[in-house]
């Protein structure tokens, strides 16, 4: 496992965006509520940001997964996780599937707009009744000739009020459970296909998170990415990817989160010293440090694997339920240690703080993850 010159160039050129193309604007697109994708995908697409590990014919980078590695490490040092989710959503959650089992016709026309970031999408899972459990989830397309007529609704749809097109999970026979799911791809321009509202959140405020309503909306059978009825199957290999780059991202985050903590008790005195004096501030702060270069290193272990052909997903489990919970320790220690300043909107640590709350929800709760290991380790059995 070795970083090359090329892995440490694009690593700057991912920084240099970061505090160009984001940084600057953040509190701008927080206020807003939304960060204009529009304008700066485009941007993402010029440094090579998405299809990293995509076919070059389809608009791809043709590169292996540590690249991805090291888009999501920098993207997690921004200073508001919003953007970066937006971007990370196209990158390797709404696309991936497309790209393993779409259709060549497909791909020239969905992948190609998206990688080159003309189009933005989403990838539509969840529903105001299903989330954890996605064998729960009821929006059905039936099938009139040669189109599928979709009826339902999803919730929580990240990019869901600025995106082209939707990788949607949905219904497409009775069979119920896991079976009978098939993926497809709805452009949002459909008659019938409408945002329902947009969700006022916690945190990422500049993300728009969207719920959906479909109504007959007619879309043509060969948008459907792979295999009819083979939806869970392949969301579930896409859901992967989604649990990776999280935990790239986030863990550098919260590195970053307490690397800032320790300037501000640089400077900050108390008592007539500065706070970064007290050993009990320290040793707390060096403890969660350790805990997120054990997890830095976890992770690009895994992705070096990963991009030797490895499966992971176990490794992909672990870190998610790492993630989520070293997060949540990092984000009250942050705040804690601003005192008044850490609750104060006008300071970094609050922001922190709401937006990496989500990352033990989204893509697969901790209890979730914990669900997974025990299945690994057979104690669902008994
Ligand atoms: C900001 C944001 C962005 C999102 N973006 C997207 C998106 O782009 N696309 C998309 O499809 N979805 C998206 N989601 C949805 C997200 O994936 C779900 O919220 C998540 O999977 C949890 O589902 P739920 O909210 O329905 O919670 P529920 O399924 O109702 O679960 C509630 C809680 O119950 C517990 N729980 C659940 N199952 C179990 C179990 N088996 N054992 C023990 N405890 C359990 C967990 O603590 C869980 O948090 C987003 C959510 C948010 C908040």
């Amino acid at each position: 496992m070795q970083f090359t010159p090329e892995h440490e160039q694009f690593r700057k050129v991912v920084a240099t965006f970061v505090e160009n193309e984001i940084n600057p604007y953040v509190d701008k697109w927080e206020k807003a509520k939304i960060f204009p994708a529009h304008e700066l995908f485009p941007k993402v697409a010029e440094i090579g940001g998405f299809g990293l590990e995509y076919d070059e014919e389809y608009g791809g980078q043709g590169a292996d997964h540590t690249y991805t590695l090291v888009l999501m490490e920098e993207l997690g040092r921004a200073d508001a996780a919003g953007p970066p989710m937006g971007i990370s959503v196209q990158a390797t959650m709404s696309t991936p599937a497309l790209h393993r089992f779409g259709s060549d016709e497909l791909k020239r026309k969905y992948l190609i707009p998206a990688m080159e970031g003309r189009d933005v999408t989403s990838v539509a899972v969840s529903e105001p009744d299903a989330g954890s459990d996605v064998a729960g989830i009821k929006t059905r397309a039936r099938r009139d000739g040669d189109h599928w007529v979709i009826n339902g609704s999803k919730m929580w749809i990240t990019n869901g009020s600025q995106a082209d097109w939707i990788c949607m999970l949905v219904r497409t026979s009775d069979e119920g459970g896991f079976q009978g799911m098939s993926q497809i791809i709805v452009p949002t321009d459909t008659p019938g296909f409408s945002v329902g509202r947009l969700i006022e959140k916690m945190g990422n405020w500049s993300s728009d998170t969207a719920e959906l309503v479909l109504q007959d909306v007619r879309v043509p059978v060969s948008n459907t990415i792979g295999e009819v009825g083979r939806g869970f199957q392949q969301q579930m290999v896409q859901f992967q990817d989604e649990r990776l780059t999280v935990s790239y991202s986030a863990a550098m985050g919260a590195r970053r989160a307490l690397e800032r903590t320790v300037e501000y008790l640089r400077v900050r005195e108390a008592f007539g010293r500065p706070l970064i004096a007290n050993q009990y501030l320290r040793y707390n702060i060096a403890e969660l440090m350790a805990e997120c270069d054990i997890l830095i290193e976890y992770n690009r272990s895994m992705a070096f694997r990963y991009a030797a052909g490895e499966d992971v997903s176990r490794m992909a489990t672990n870190a998610k339920l790492k993630v989520g919970k070293l997060t949540r320790q990092v984000a009250d220690l942050v705040v804690q240690y601003h005192g008044g300043m850490g609750y104060a909107e006008e300071n970094w640590a609050a922001r922190y703080a709401r937006d990496s709350r989500i990352i033990a929800i989204g893509g697969g709760a901790d209890e979730v993850m914990l669900r997974v290991l025990t299945a690994y380790e057979g104690m669902d059995r008994r």
